[in-house]
């Protein structure tokens, strides 16, 4: 038995045989005659567009299925595939050196990885495995062993495990029945990841030497949350993960079975349950989880790995796309939020000392016209075709909220005049993530439709710690008095002034805290869909009153971390099937 250790990309257990899916082609390098060198480029060239066509088949079955996030991954990487990068300098390579084509893509490829992995930026890093895996295809058409990994139905429990995949290869491989990945490289922020998450299935990214050391049938455990993988496990530590997958089983079941029900305390007050959605590819399950609506759409997500800019026109299809996916629940998109440590690869975003601090999310958008009114108009666009909320993130006071409204005010003139049809009265909504907009909610209330809390900011401005830095990750406390009177004020004021709000950073999907956020007076709360079930059920076994006793005496406390003991102790106590530890 042997433990690794690598990063936890998308949570869940998977125990089973090892699949080996996408060892690297070894290419041994090979010169050609100088009266071969344009045959050699044409042979490439065939190659390119035969590799172009095969993504481009598969482009369109996906397509046919509506699976948007999968077919902008494709896009993208039919893109890379064409691009001076990878073919244009591999046709240089053919013609500088006298390489043969295979040798001269694999140098390109590995050039090009070379110069993503010493990149600092996480997030750049592993933007370099999908130019890898797109190489890695182009070599398999060049020697003529085809695209590899066809998704043939595999016997139930394996798990497949290379040393690079691609995010379309996620789609493929659950296809082929597999319950789970692990790969050598990658992290948590990569598009594999996103998807791994979106179909729910574990992965574990960042494995060094882990393909040496399985075999096609080797026993594995992997572990998503923890990040663990373990090969040919003993049969106690077998044993161990079993019990332990079986508990999260029947926990998921359970809670499943009272999922689509619409939450509402045992008193009758009605709680609104949304929907966090990365990737459009979530929305279907969210509804079969039973999101009532999405209450925030990050839409940079479905854009962050893309080279250039989405149009106007592409992020109406996409809209247009969640939209039917929804079936007339209510779609609420965030404008795009970039900046901090989502740095998309279109975008020249100023930078300072303290990204965070800096030019994001809405003060990108303000400073950025040209963006923002070409998603504006998309979103006003998309509104005719269902039930659209805009929501602006990071609003730090009135001014900006203004400056805000007044490009949606002069989109809306301008697609009244070229005659699109769109929805006037699209609700226009502010994200509460700073203090100075918490305690200005009366006001901004005046400007605006509705309320989100982003809790995961508004914590981050709060502590003034850094969400992304684990040295001060113990001062990021939901439980802190801070925080509970930054929401108790924030909820008090949008009640007076008669505007929802809800909650939609993580807190939200934490059962622990679901007694603190409605005894704090909140009505709706949206989180990522898997987290629906367990919230929807402490929901439905509370009583409004006990949850308000709570809160009241919460409120009377000094610290988190007696905030913490009593709320533990509380919910514990009601709630052991909601809150089971690591599932
Ligand atoms: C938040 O800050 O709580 C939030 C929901 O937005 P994000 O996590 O995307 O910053
Ligand atoms: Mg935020």
């Amino acid at each position: 038995m042997k433990r690794f250790q690598g990063v936890g990309a998308s949570d869940g257990i998977g125990i089973g045989h090892a699949r080996i899916l996408a060892t690297h082609l070894i290419v041994v390098d090979r010169w050609i005659e100088p009266e071969q060198v344009d045959p050699e480029v044409d042979r490439l060239e065939r190659a390119v567009a035969l590799t172009d066509q095969g993504l481009a088949d598969l482009l369109r079955h996906w397509q046919a299925q509506r699976r948007q996030e999968g077919s902008a991954v494709l896009e993208a990487h039919r893109m890379i595939l064409k691009s001076d990068e990878l073919a244009g300098a591999s046709a240089a390579l053919i013609r500088g050196e006298r390489l043969a084509a295979e040798s001269a893509v694999r140098h390109v490829i590995q050039g090009i990885v070379d110069t993503f992995e010493e990149m600092d930026d996480v997030y750049f890093k592993e933007r370099g495995g999908d130019i890898e895996a797109v190489g890695e295809r182009l070599l398999r058409t060049l020697t003529g062993i085809g695209e590899g990994r066809p998704p043939v139905p595999s016997a139930v429990g394996e798990i497949g495990v290379g040393a690079v995949l691609s995010p379309i290869d996620a789609y493929q491989l659950h296809g082929a029945g597999l319950i789970g990945l692990v790969t050598e490289r990658g992290g948590k922020t990569s598009h594999l990841a996103i998807i791994m998450r979106a179909l729910e299935l574990p992965y574990v990214a960042g494995v060094e030497g882990l393909v040496r050391e399985v075999h096609r049938a080797t026993v594995l455990i992997i572990d998503g949350e923890r990040g663990e993988v373990i090969v040919d496990p003993d049969e106690e530590t077998r044993l161990t993960f079993v019990q332990r997958n079986e508990r999260r089983l029947v926990r998921a079941h359970r809670l499943d079975a009272g999922a689509g029900r619409l939450a509402s305390t045992a008193d009758g007050t009605r709680v609104h349950i949304g929907a966090n959605i990365e990737t459009l590819a979530e929305i279907p399950r969210a509804v079969d989880r039973g999101a009532e609506s999405i209450g925030l759409l990050r839409t940079e997500f479905l854009y962050l790995h893309r080279e250039d800019l989405p149009s106007e026109e592409q992020q109406c299809g996409d809209a247009i796309a969640a939209l039917k996916a929804l079936g007339g629940r209510v779609a609420t998109f965030r404008t795009l939020d970039l900046g901090g440590d989502k740095l998309p690869l279109a975008v020249r975003i100023p930078d300072g000392a303290n990204p965070s601090l800096g030019v994001r999310a809405i003060r990108l958008s303000i400073r950025r016209p040209d963006i923002f009114r070409a998603q504006l108009r998309a979103l006003y666009r998309a509104s005719s075709f269902g039930p659209v909320r805009i929501m602006f993130p990071l609003i730090s006071g009135i001014a900006e909220l203004h400056e805000a409204q007044a490009v949606c005010r002069a989109v809306r003139e301008e697609l009244a005049r070229e005659q699109i049809p769109f929805d006037p009265n699209v609700p226009i909504g502010v994200m509460i993530e700073t203090p100075s907009a918490a305690v200005t909610v009366d006001h901004l209330a005046d400007f605006c439709d509705f309320f989100s809390i982003g809790t995961n900011d508004l914590f981050q401005y709060a502590f003034a710690a850094d969400r992304e830095n684990q040295d001060v990750s113990y001062l990021y406390h939901p439980l802190h008095p801070a925080v509970l009177r930054l929401i108790k004020y924030a909820v008090d004021a949008a009640v007076r002034a008669g505007k929802p709000i809800s909650v939609c950073g993580d807190m939200a999907g934490d059962p622990l805290y679901t007694w603190i956020l409605l005894g704090l007076g909140v009505r709706e709360l949206s989180m990522a869909p898997r987290y629906i079930p367990a919230v929807k059920s402490v929901v439905a076994g509370t009583r409004l009153a006990e949850a308000q006793a709570l809160t009241a005496e919460a409120m009377t406390l000094r610290s988190d971390s007696e905030v913490e003991e009593l709320v533990v102790a509380s919910m514990q106590r009601r709630f052991p099937l909601e809150l089971a530890p690591g599932q």
